[in-house]
């Protein structure tokens, strides 16, 4: 006999290595090159001690405040959480509590299964098209609850407005949340949708497109009811997720919407460019709307390149996972880091 038998046991997910040696080129967890706004030096030198004696608002209700200025909502459509992984996972353990399976694609972020896991939530993975693509009559079936991330990880492949719309339509009686972490790289959102739709659920994030992911944070937008019932859940296991200074430092961003921009299309004009340079090296690649390609080559191995890469100190990311094991996942780096990059890769393929 052992306590053990009592554990909930899982197998977590796994994130993108974090290396401690210096002058490397990491190009692995999709975070933006770019600094972050930068108002957020004259935050931290206004940061007193209260910000650290003191318990944060646990309303987070500054930012909360801005995030649906920035998107001309109601306030109380906006739920704030630690990074779009906790909202995420607080939005699971809410929205998922059905017999049926919560259903998502077979190749998408690969938090989605663990966090069911560890919510003991039953789910089913939908197989992809051979083009990575969504088949949208596959998700006609009965489910406790939908997954889309869009555009899609780690493909980057968008899927339209009106294509996700049909998605949520045809299954009123789930909750469907859509996983909006990429979108502001060139997609089209669903959050008009929203007013529309009582079970949608859009979730964002500062760690990519605002080049926060440090800060940890993240949010999400839907209908007052369902943001009451994350809200309620939430509050039921920590009342204080975001730090004040990290509260701050959120507002900074929002308060410069030039440069978000600027950072944004500087990203798409990368990745534009650095997929044509690695078409002409033998590569194929998804179209991504992402800040990452999705690229196989057509003679050498991905883990083979993934590798050779790393030899030369350019880390990206490998998924030694069905279907998408000779696919590397490669984040939109600075022109200089993506020039590196291309003349290491001359060399490997
Ligand atoms: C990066 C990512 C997230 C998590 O981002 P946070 O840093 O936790 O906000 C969520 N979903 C997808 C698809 C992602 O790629």
């Amino acid at each position: 006999m052992s306590y053990e038998a009592n554990v909930r046991r899982v197998t977590p997910y796994v994130p993108g290595e974090q290396p401690k040696e210096k002058n490397i080129i990491k190009l692995n967890t999709n975070e933006n090159p770019y600094p972050p706004a930068p108002g957020w030096r004259e935050i931290v030198n206004t940061i007193d001690e209260d910000a650290f004696r003191k318990y944060p608002d646990p309303l987070i209700t500054d930012l909360t405040h801005a995030i649906a200025a920035y998107h001309k909502v109601d306030i109380d459509k906006v739920f704030v959480g630690i990074g779009s992984d906790d909202v995420l996972a607080t939005a699971f353990l809410t929205l998922f509590n059905s017999e049926k399976p919560v259903i998502f694609p077979d190749i998408t972020y690969s938090f989605y299964d663990v966090w069911a896991d560890v919510f003991r939530i039953p789910y089913k993975t939908i197989p992809l098209d051979e083009n990575f693509r969504i088949k949208a009559e596959d998700y006609n079936i009965p489910n406790g609850g939908i997954v889309i991330a869009n555009p899609n990880a780690p493909t980057g492949i968008l899927e339209s407005v009106d294509f996700i719309e049909g998605i949520i339509k045809a299954n009123p009686d789930s909750a469907v949340i859509v996983d909006e972490a990429y979108i502001d790289f060139g997609g089209e959102t669903c959050l008009p949708l929203i007013d529309k739709y009582e079970n949608l659920l859009v979730v964002r994030t500062f760690s990519k497109s605002r080049c926060m992911a440090g800060l940890r944070i993240g949010y999400a937008i839907g209908n007052v009811k369902m943001i009451k019932f994350i809200s309620d859940v939430k509050f039921s296991i920590n009342s204080y997720t975001l730090n004040t200074p990290t509260i701050a430092l959120g507002l900074a961003s929002l308060r410069d919407n030039e440069y978000f921009e600027e950072c944004c299309q500087r990203v798409i004009a990368t990745r534009e460019r650095a997929e044509e340079q690695l078409i002409k090296l033998g590569f194929k690649s998804t179209n991504s709307y992402a800040n990452f390609l999705f690229v196989s080559h057509k003679e050498k191995k991905a883990e083979y390149i993934f590798e050779e890469l790393k030899k030369r100190k350019i880390y990206v990311r490998y998924f030694k996972k069905p279907r998408i094991d000779n696919y590397l996942r490669i984040s939109i780096g600075t022109d200089d880091e993506m020039e590196k990059l291309v003349e290491a890769l001359k060399e490997i393929v």
